[in-house]
């Protein structure tokens, strides 16, 4: 029997990610988004949406922009696909790579390109891996994540993101991993701990992991510039700087997951660059090309490219179907072009100040809130049983999700963080004003009902 509508064919045939899946096959999907324009979607029933999470963190450049389906349509009736796994290559994700390179900076050199942020991060572990191998350090091979980081789900990707929810169902993390603590200032900072002494205290704390490991054995390091989907944790001041000098100690590469933070959403091209990271390897996806077509990659600087690129014998055994397709690279390429033509990444950081301070008005002096956080356009209101001291809600009892539920009946999409009973703004970087005030009245609002 064929479904009688797409909600019940949704509901009789498709898995969906990180859902309860008793709940869905039983209750259904609550809506079929049928169109997006800006920051604004509707669904099947004309019922409209202000998406405050541009997706997931990813539509950068907002819904419904001719320039990019034009893009597509032309490069899918000029090329469609063609690999690169010969000799040969296609003409947009070589001039996508020349852009990405130019953006990035410091001392990057190529790009690999994958089709999401998890593949890529599996490609960063091989990179790494062959690194070592090809040095003639097989024994340095262990990566060091971060709690809260999220970095992906597939086996490897999935090891390193730091919540442990994402491991217990599927036996993870991989042996070869390892976590230490996040820069999380409202949970993980001593009593009248400065910054630069909260700071220093994390990197001791890598520097001893590092040792106790043996330094001849830890390969990598990877972080997200702000950990997004880990409660928007902004780094405190000297972080990066700390950290960044316990790995040259050691001779550990630095991986930065820009998956979120590259292509403009903390105000620069790259997250890196707001706060001093150096990074050997940089992983994208999302924002490169808006989520209009997938695409990721990794770029590899100068250092850990000539060791690849060390000898004629030795093929880097690896690669996608999908790796450098045409389609993403073109959308990639219209993508840039909106963000650059539109100024887009300067609106990012401006409207993102318009955001923080709407939600300290709205929220900062509630009983239940912790910490209004966020830096460029990421945001996050996080919610407490008590403030002070700071006390966690029963995790049965959280608030987040009681809002974002209360929120989407208003018409406002934002996200629970379940991790930190924390709820995400991340629009486009196009939301107007007018759109900020309204997500954060709906949400003020929503609390008010929960709560
Ligand atoms: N890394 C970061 C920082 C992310 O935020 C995400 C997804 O949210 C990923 C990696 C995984 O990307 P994907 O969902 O495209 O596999």
């Amino acid at each position: 029997m064929t479904a009688t509508s797409p909600v019940d064919a949704d509901r009789r045939f498709v898995f969906h990610p990180f859902s309860n899946a008793y709940r869905h096959e039983r209750e259904g999907a609550t809506a079929m988004v049928v169109r997006g324009r800006g920051t604004r979607l509707e669904d099947a029933d004309g019922r409209q949406y202000l998406d405050a999470m541009a997706g997931l963190w990813c539509v950068n450049v907002g819904y419904g922009r001719e320039e990019i389906a034009d893009a597509l349509h032309r490069q899918a009736l000029e090329l469609s696909y063609f690999h690169g796994f010969s000799s040969m290559a296609t003409a947009p994700p070589a001039l996508l790579a020349e852009q990405i390179i130019a953006r990035a900076g410091g001392s990057m050199t190529k790009v690999f390109y994958g089709n999401s942020g998890s593949d890529a991060n599996d490609t960063q572990l091989k990179i790494v891996a062959s690194y070592n191998n090809r040095r003639g350090r097989p024994e340095k091979k262990k990566v060091i994540s971060r709690d809260r980081g999220y970095h992906g789900v597939t086996i490897a990707s999935a090891s390193l993101t730091g919540l442990p929810a994402m491991h217990a169902e599927f036996d993870l993390p991989l042996p070869q991993i390892r976590h230490v603590s996040a820069p999380y200032r409202l949970w993980n900072a001593e009593p009248g701990e400065d910054d630069r002494a909260f700071s220093a205290r994390l990197a001791d704390e890598l520097d001893a992991m590092i040792r106790a490991e043996g330094p001849e054995t830890v390969a990598a390091f990877i972080a997200e510039p702000v950990q997004g989907a880990g409660g928007v944790i902004v780094p405190p001041e000297g972080y990066f700087e700390a950290i960044q000098r316990v790995l040259r100690e050691h001779d550990v590469l630095l991986i930065a997951d820009e998956v979120i933070s590259g292509f403009g959403r903390l105000g620069h091209w790259f997250g890196s660059h707001r706060f001093g990271l150096e990074p050997d390897l940089i992983t994208i996806a999302k924002g490169v090309t808006s989520a209009y077509v997938p695409l990721s990659g990794t770029i590899v600087s100068e250092r850990v490219w000539k060791v690849l690129a060390d000898g004629p014998e030795g093929v880097f055994q690896h690669g996608y179907t999908y790796s450098a397709h045409p389609l993403g690279a073109a959308a990639a390429l219209a993508n840039l072009r909106l963000v650059e033509e539109e100024g887009l990444i300067e609106r990012a950081e401006r409207q993102g100040e318009t955001l923080r301070a709407l939600l300290r008005d709205a929220f900062a002096d509630h009983p239940l809130v912790g910490e209004v956080r966020g830096a460029g356009l990421m945001a996050a209101v996080e919610f407490v049983a008590e403030r002070d001291p700071a006390v966690r809600f029963d995790p049965a009892l959280q608030v987040a999700p009681r809002i974002v539920r209360a929120s989407l009946d208003r018409g406002i999409i934002t996200r629970a963080l379940p991790a930190a009973d924390t709820i995400s703004f991340s629009p486009p970087f196009v939301v107007t004003d007018d759109e900020l005030a309204d997500m954060v009245a709906g949400t003020r609002a929503a609390l008010d009902q929960v709560a």
